[in-house]
């Protein structure tokens, strides 16, 4: 049964007890450890800006002792055999699964995602876990190439210790979506949290230890990504690394790897076109935009921040969509009614506010909201924000403001819509709302983006490529794909015994 906000409040408080006053340790070779340095840094909520807690800060130092850690159990996790792999994954969704009620108000209470919204991302994160498991024993499988003369067949190992690093959005699943297919690939870990939200990463290290992973397979090392984040990329135990997160960051993390040639697989930004067409059903259109672009605070990289409305349908869709966006629930994010919490920190409802004044500099008109707000003289909320009167090319629209926050554009026809959506940086996703199939395909096939959904919201299928073109990412994630980056493919080629080998220097 949902609980009220009153009662959740009084459950978090049990939770929070283990955190409060307490400095949060690493998690480096099975045991939870402090820095070497001893150096915390602070956490706050986004709900109050008040402090939750200490947290250790990870150096260069901390991150050697853990990469070194999972290179002397990378050779022992990767001879598990992947029925083991896929039983021990499968206890640590089972852990996941019991302490799914924790882990939402956690995540909720640290990063201010709604409640309704996190509940259901640990439930998903169990799911990943699964997903991946069930995977492990055969991952190593290859393909049989046979040749003239000569058989292939390639088979696939695991690359080695990795890293993962995770931002601060939906944190603890998006760190399952990573950790989960390393574990199953034979992949020992070094993860590096965002930040601004440490805390239920530590949940999933206790759920780990619990669920019996050898000591050192994965480990946590929390810390800033200029001191941790950046070591991590740069040690030369770590093998590849997974990274979620800004696009410029992903440019600088290349950087940082190139001397030890990581190999990298980049999330990036998004700034996601919706692009609405005035044959579509309308009503599902509308619940589409809106909730692609207002559920987990808009701070989502598959956000629909760019909506382009055919002009023909223009006003009529602004209309309702006013009425709707007036209608939305702000609130404390553990409020069950609470649709839109707090964002995440102060710095970052800064940049998202400065955004509502670029606008009206840049011409556009500032429909709906465009303020801040505080809920008992508190809190990082904004009002949720509609943009008219907006130009592709102004930055409102070609920036990432990642926040609820929706800039609408109006088109003429395909062409112009298409031209429209492709006319930025990023090429993570795009939605489509028409009942003309024939265009819905060409689109499709035009369109720069990973990522497409035709008459629909992002709704997530876990065998599918994940993932964005352009500024927006490297790489697949989901089923094979994210085997193939956790794992080396190695030829083998064999003689029949009826070829001749070159003769030299006869
Ligand atoms: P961020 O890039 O600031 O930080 C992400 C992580 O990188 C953090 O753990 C941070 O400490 C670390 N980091 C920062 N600098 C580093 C460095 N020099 N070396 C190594 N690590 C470093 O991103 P954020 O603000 O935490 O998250 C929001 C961003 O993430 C948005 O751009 C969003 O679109 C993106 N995102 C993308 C996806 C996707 O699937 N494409 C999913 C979620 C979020």
């Amino acid at each position: 049964m949902t609980k009220n906000l009153s009662e959740n409040l009084i459950e978090i408080e049990k939770y929070l007890d283990k955190y409060k006053n307490k400095t949060l340790s690493h998690f480096i070779g099975g045991k939870e450890v402090m820095s070497l340095s001893g150096n915390t840094f602070e956490n706050y909520s986004p709900v109050n800006n008040e402090k939750i807690g200490s947290i250790a800060s990870g150096a260069e130092e901390d991150i050697e002792l853990a990469c070194d850690i999972a290179k002397n159990v990378s050779d022992e996790w990767r001879k598990t055999s992947g029925k083991i792999k896929q039983k021990l994954l499968h206890k640590i969704a089972d852990g996941i699964e019991k302490r799914a009620r924790e882990i939402a108000l956690v995540e909720s209470y640290d990063s201010g995602q709604a409640i309704r919204f996190m509940s259901k991302a640990a439930i998903r994160s169990a799911a990943n876990f699964r997903f991946f498991a069930d995977m492990a024993p055969n991952a190593s499988d290859g393909k049989a190439l046979p040749a003239d003369q000569h058989l292939n067949y390639s088979i696939r190992q695991p690359i080695g210790p990795v890293g993962v690093i995770t931002p601060w959005n939906t944190p603890f699943m998006l760190s399952t979506w990573k950790i989960a297919p390393a574990l199953a690939s034979g992949c020992t870990v070094v993860h590096k949290p965002a930040e601004w939200s440490p805390y239920t990463a530590m949940i999933l290290a206790e759920i780990i230890k619990e669920a019996g992973l050898p000591d050192g397979v994965m480990n946590v090392v929390h810390g800033f990504g200029e001191t941790a984040g950046r070591s991590l990329t740069e040690n030369k135990n770590i093998k590849a690394i997974a990274f979620v997160g800004e696009s410029s960051t992903g440019s600088q993390i290349m950087k940082q790897g190139a001397d030890s040639l990581k190999r990298v697989h980049f999330e990036l930004g998004g700034k996601n076109p919706v692009i609405v067409f005035d044959d579509a059903d309308i009503e599902k259109a509308l619940d589409a935009t809106i909730f692609m672009i207002f559920s987990l605070n808009g701070e989502r990289c598959t956000s629909s921040s760019r909506l382009l409305v055919q002009e023909s349908i223009k006003d009529e869709f602004v209309k309702k969509l006013c009425e709707r966006i007036k209608k939305l629930k702000v609130g404390h994010p553990l409020d069950p009614e609470t649709e839109i919490g707090p964002l995440i920190h102060e710095k970052h409802l800064k940049k998202v506010l400065s955004y509502f004044d670029l606008a009206g500099e840049e011409g556009a008109t500032v429909k709906m909201g465009g303020k801040a707000f505080s809920i008992n003289g508190a809190g990082n909320y904004v009002e949720p924000t509609l943009f008219t009167d907006v130009k592709n090319r102004m930055r409102v629209a070609q920036e990432e403001i990642f926040g609820p926050v929706l800039s609408v554009i109006s088109f003429k026809d395909e062409n112009h819509a298409l031209e429209i959506a492709n006319d930025t940086q990023y090429g993570l996703a795009a939605y489509l709302w028409t009942s003309d199939v024939g265009r819905s395909l060409r689109l499709s096939h035009q369109l720069d983006a990973g990522m497409i959904w035709i008459n629909s919201e992002n709704n997530r299928h876990l065998p599918s490529p994940f993932g964005g073109m352009k500024a927006s990412g490297i790489g697949r994630d989901g089923g094979d794909y994210s085997f193939d980056f956790y794992m080396e493919t190695k030829n083998i080629c064999t003689a029949f015994g009826t070829h001749t080998v070159p003769k030299l220097g006869k």
